[in-house]
């Protein structure tokens, strides 16, 4: 834990007591400060009493006493419209912070040099924050990952000398992180997303923005126009990542075909065999933690081990098994066209499962890649809106539930001819309609994977 002690001795209104409210209730009354915690369900307000926090209605609060109100970065500080603990504290003049922003502060108290990556992006956030902290292990560096994926920062290990913190932040964390100064400051892409939260594309840019303003380095992704404008402004300090084909910036790295390569051309990585790594989204991934452990001196072939081994992270086009040639890819978190086209471009003679609770746009948007499909397996409620879209281009079978659509993929991928046919499960669905959550989706897959008779490798 990271004990918070710039607010000791001080009043501390809490809200919001899911998972980081908790441990940020604990960092702060460790650290000496006083307390107030509440939420609008009674769960967790329960929950932070059993652990010994002291709740109280901070509507009946006297908020001239409070230092501060400290939120949870799911209640929303100003769209669709501010909470209502976000207005008493504005009428009293109080500042409303994040876990976040008392860890930025604990670091400039303890040990400001400390190395400290922040990382932020519409997409890749997690994927791209885990190959970060996986190549800095790897390379036997002290590191503490953590924020919007995992462990609530100030869960994690103290700033300490050379140990490294990688967190992953979403718009709303930096929302909430007035002072953000990472040592390095990642910024991956920018595409619309959010925007009921965040009003329009300009301010949801201006919040990404924030993180590489305060970053002694920033490293950003130009292949949006947000991003490029953002990284055009910044000035010194900055390390561009274009992925494809064009030329490399002299001032960053690129990506084409999966071989990263610094401005003077020289390759510097190559992930194409790398299967944790497949797909151009992967590639700039992979070229933004090149550029991170650069600047953190991690040695070259470090760097190129740290990426060869990367494991990945579940339900993100993850391979959960072989039966004889056929290859089995869990993509349980694609619960959208956007993210299933990134699955549906990686591979060839697909076997793809796919169905749930459709968004806006169905698979119209998946057209394209309609001709790297062998066969579809549709389940649960989009089913239909599926199959008209299907007809006519690509084979498919109503399976209904997932178990039915493994067993029929394995066993039609088994008796087609070519080298390496995939099961996939990349649904461009939310799973609500069959399953809790995209994990449990994904879990589900992996288990059935296992059940299948045949020989394979259990990974
Ligand atoms: P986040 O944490 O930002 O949600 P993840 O790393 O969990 O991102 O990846 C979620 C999905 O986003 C992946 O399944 C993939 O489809 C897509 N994705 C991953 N990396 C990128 C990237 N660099 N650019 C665009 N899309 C990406």
């Amino acid at each position: 834990m990271t004990p918070v002690t710039t607010f000791a001795d001080r009043k501390v209104a809490l809200f919001g007591l899911g998972g980081s409210g908790l441990a940020t209730a604990h960092a702060l009354i460790a650290g000496g400060a006083e307390v107030v915690a509440w939420d609008d369900g009674a769960e967790g307000v329960a929950k932070a009493a059993g652990e010994g926090i002291p709740t109280a209605d901070l509507r009946e609060a006297d908020w001239s006493e409070f230092g501060a109100l400290v939120l949870a970065p799911g209640v929303p500080l100003t769209h669709p419209e501010p909470h209502w603990t976000v207005r008493l504290a504005r009428d009293a003049g109080v500042e409303i912070i994040g876990d976040i922003e008392l860890f930025c502060r604990e670091r400039r108290a303890l040990a400001p040099g400390a190395p400290f990556v922040a990382i932020t992006g519409t997409n890749g956030k997690s994927t791209t924050t885990a190959l970060i902290a996986h190549v800095l292990s790897q390379a036997g560096r002290d590191v503490q990952m953590g924020g919007n994926i995992g462990t609530a920062i100030l869960s994690l290990a103290p700033p300490d000398g050379s140990r490294v913190h990688v967190i992953e932040l979403s718009s709303f964390q930096i929302d909430l992180t007035p002072s953000l100064d990472p040592s390095v400051g990642v910024l991956m892409n920018i595409t619309p997303d959010h925007l009921d939260r965040h009003g329009t594309m300009e301010q949801y840019a201006a919040i990404k923005e924030r993180l590489i303003q305060g970053a002694g380095l920033a490293v950003v992704g130009i292949d949006d126009a947000p991003s490029r404008a953002i990284a055009d402004r910044r000035g010194e300090g900055l390390v561009r990542v274009h992925v494809g084909t064009g030329s490399v910036p002299a001032d960053g790295l690129g990506a084409g075909e999966g071989i990263v390569r610094d401005g003077a051309g020289e390759e510097l990585a190559d992930v194409t065999g790398v299967g944790s790594l497949r797909g151009a989204h992967n590639w700039q991934n992979a070229a933004v933690a090149v550029a991170v452990a650069r600047a953190l001196d991690v040695a070259p072939e470090q760097i190129r081990a740290g990426l060869a081994s990367f494991p990945g992270l579940p339900h993100r086009m993850e391979e959960v098994g072989r039966r004889g040639r056929v290859l089995f890819v869990n993509d349980s978190k694609a619960t959208n066209a956007d993210s299933t086209e990134k699955a549906l471009t990686a591979f060839r003679d697909i076997h793809w499962i796919l169905g749930g609770k459709a968004k806006d746009g169905g698979i119209f948007p998946l057209v394209p890649y309609f001709e790297r499909v062998a066969h579809a397996y549709l389940i649960g409620a989009a089913s239909d809106a599926f199959a008209a879209t299907l007809e006519g281009a690509v084979p498919y079978t109503r399976c209904g539930t997932l178990d039915v659509a493994v067993e029929t993929a394995a066993a039609n991928a088994a008796a087609s001819g070519v080298p390496e046919p995939v099961v996939l499960l990349s649904p461009a669905c939310a799973s609500y309609d069959q399953f809790r959550n995209f994990e449990v989706r994904g879990d589900r897959f992996r288990e059935l994977v296992k059940g299948l008779p045949g020989q394979g490798d259990d990974r």
